[in-house]
């Protein structure tokens, strides 16, 4: 006869803790279950409560949440799906539960039996679940029938009738890595789904960039949804490598992918409900009406490229970093590059590979770290082969990462970037005798909260930032004033003579996308896309405690962005794909918190 061992003190808490909380939410108590939650609190929302993404901090906002919610959500059920945990004073519980339509998970951290924060993030419609797993579908129909149609007649006849004789429930534009997830996660929940994409072929966006391009993310966060890369990927793909996954990704997951094709206008149509999207496919023009747009036109796909006097007039080669075609031509030539981030290196090191006199030009500081730092330090614990090893599921990598809200992460991050400033002391000493201006952001947060509140400002150092404190690549401090025939020429009268001039100037706010498809004032309608709120630079404040327009409701009806790195795309395209389905299918979706607009650009 075997003994049931005692539940430890944490599930012990844990069960005590989801009880009660439970009990208030199937009360309708909200002020009793935001009671639950310590003053300094912090409740997640993926969708699951608010139709929205969306966090509210401390009891005041999560009552508000709760009384606005929990009549329509209904939750239930809640209980610990493992072992709970505790260390440091925090016990952390993932956890389940049901709503009204749909079933989620998430990831509570009790402090002193009060909860400081919680991710609730929605998995599944009920009755919409995915043909996955022990639910995958057949593929063959036994028996005899003479009306038997292949699966490739099938495909063939929903290629020729979608967009055609057949509307498409969501159009999403842009066929990167971002409108290819979406796109497969739309697939597998049943929503008709076309993507339309202006390059000819998947992966194309990745092919187009300079030559010596390879992610500066490693494999393990880079998986796409469904498709994990096989153990023999490398860690670091380069960039021709994953756009030929991204296109046997398009074709295996059944995509409806229209590539050549450009989404040329569009406009809501408020009394049908849908958009009326003009395209471009192989010098057609196309009209369709889809109920939902998604713009995946990418966060770096809008160049900034700055204006100087004499750009007219410069005789050499000139263009912006995504225009770059790579070094070959440019042996033995000057090349300017205008900029110090991860593009400006990047190109740097390869024209000096291939023989050119280099020069960057950094007018504001850069964040570096070293990308083997990077992966040990930051990201080592939730995605690398170690993980895997420790039994790290992507799936949790992500949870994990979602459950920290927004307003603790940069706190959070400080301590493992002093880390990095500690260990590679003798890297940054190089870097600044020779010159380079480099920064930790504002607040000493590095690399993901740059990346969050601004997407740019950094380098992942992968080479280059020896060749800049070597001097073998020539740094020039400042801002550039004007170009003559053959020179940059800066502020302070500085020449820089040059063959190439590279812009590695960056990229503008998705929502300028928005002005050119649709108009100026729906793109202000919906104001600036990505960042929180920080009040950091290019990150202007009041905070927002979310990502600014990403993969939740907008102020346009029907209008959505998805995009950001493949981590991102691949985590947030359920909670998107999910908003969507539900609305297909005629669930209420009384969205929570609407984001308010307060930049539009
Ligand atoms: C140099 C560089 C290095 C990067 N390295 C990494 C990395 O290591 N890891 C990472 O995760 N991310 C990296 N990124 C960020 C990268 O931009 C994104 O991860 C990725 O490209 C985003 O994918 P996306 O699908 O959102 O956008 P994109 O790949 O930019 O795709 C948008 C697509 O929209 C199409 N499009 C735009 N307008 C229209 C229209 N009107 N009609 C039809 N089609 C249209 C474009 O042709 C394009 O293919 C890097 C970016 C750059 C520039």
């Amino acid at each position: 006869m075997s003994a049931t061992a005692a539940p430890s003190p944490a599930a012990t808490e844990v069960e005590q803790w989801l009880a009660r909380f439970g009990e208030a939410l199937e009360r309708g108590d909200a002020a009793g279950a935001a009671e639950l939650f310590a003053p300094e609190s912090y409740w997640r929302d993926l969708v699951a409560f608010t139709w929205n993404i969306k966090t509210v901090e401390g009891r005041e906002e999560i009552r508000d949440m709760l009384e606005h919610t929990l009549g329509d959500v209904k939750p239930r059920n809640w209980h610990a799906s493992e072992e709970p945990d505790s260390a440091d004073g925090v016990t952390t519980a993932w956890i389940a539960f049901e709503t009204e339509v749909g079933r989620g998970q998430g990831l509570l951290r009790l402090i002193e039996g009060q909860a400081w924060t919680m991710l609730t993030v929605l998995d599944e419609l009920k009755g919409y679940e995915q043909d996955l797993g022990f639910r995958r579908p057949k593929g063959v129909a036994h028996g005899a029938n003479p009306e038997r149609h292949t699966w490739l007649e099938d495909r063939q006849r929903e290629a020729e009738e979608l967009g055609y004789t057949m509307q498409p429930y969501v159009v999403i534009v842009g066929g990167g890595q971002g409108g290819i997830a979406l796109g497969a996660r739309l697939r597998q929940l049943d929503v008709p789904t076309i993507i339309v994409e202006r390059n000819p072929r998947p992966g194309d966006s990745w092919r187009n960039r300079y030559k010596s391009l390879c992610l500066h993310d490693p494999v393990w966060y880079d998986h796409l949804p469904y498709i994990k890369f096989p153990p023999n990927w490398p860690v670091f793909s380069p960039k021709d490598k994953i756009a030929d996954w991204l296109e046997m990704y398009t074709r295996v997951m059944e995509l409806n992918y229209w590539g050549s094709t450009t989404a040329t206008s569009a406009r809501y149509d408020e009394a049908a409900g849908e958009w009326i999207l003009t395209v471009e496919r192989d010098g057609k023009e196309i009209t369709l009406r889809p109920k939902q747009l998604v713009m995946a036109t990418g966060m770096s796909g809008r160049p900034h490229t700055p204006q100087f006097p004499g750009m007219d007039r410069f005789k050499g080669d000139q263009h912006h970093s995504s225009q770059h075609p790579g070094p070959d031509a440019y042996r033995g030539k000057r090349a300017v590059v205008v900029g110090s981030n991860n593009s400006a290196h990047d190109i740097c090191a390869a024209l000096w590979e291939h023989g050119a006199d280099v020069t960057m030009v950094q007018r504001s500081s850069t964040h570096v770290v070293r990308s083997e730092t990077l992966m040990e330090i930051a990201l080592g614990a939730l995605y690398s082969e170690d993980a895997v090893a420790s039994g790290m599921t992507t799936e949790k990598a992500d949870l994990t990462f979602a459950s920290l809200p927004y307003r603790i992460l940069a706190g959070l991050q400080i301590p493992v970037y002093e880390r990095i400033r500690e260990r590679d002391a003798d890297f940054y000493a190089r870097l600044e005798a020779a010159g380079f201006q480099h920064d930790w952001g504002e607040d000493g947060s590095g690399l993901f909260m740059k990346y969050l509140r601004r997407a740019s400002g950094y380098y992942i150092d992968v080479g280059a930032s020896e060749l800049v404190a070597s001097g073998q690549v020539k740094l020039q401090p400042g801002q550039v004033d004007h170009l003559t025939e053959d020179a940059v020429v800066m502020a302070d009268g500085t020449e820089l003579p040059a063959d190439l001039v590279v812009y590695a100037t960056g990229y503008e706010s998705m929502n300028g996308f928005v002005a050119d498809l649709i108009s100026q004032e729906v793109a202000d309608k919906v104001g600036k896309v990505w960042g929180l709120g920080s009040d950091t630079t290019k990150d202007p404040g009041p905070w927002e405690g979310e990502q600014r327009n990403m993969w939740k409701p907008t102020q346009q009806e029907g209008l959505w962005f998805h995009g950001g790195n493949l981590h991102q795309s691949r985590h947030y395209s359920l909670a998107l794909a999910l908003q969507l389905k539900a609305r297909a299918e005629g669930i209420d979706t009384p969205v929570y918190g609407l984001q308010e607009v307060h930049h539009t650009r």
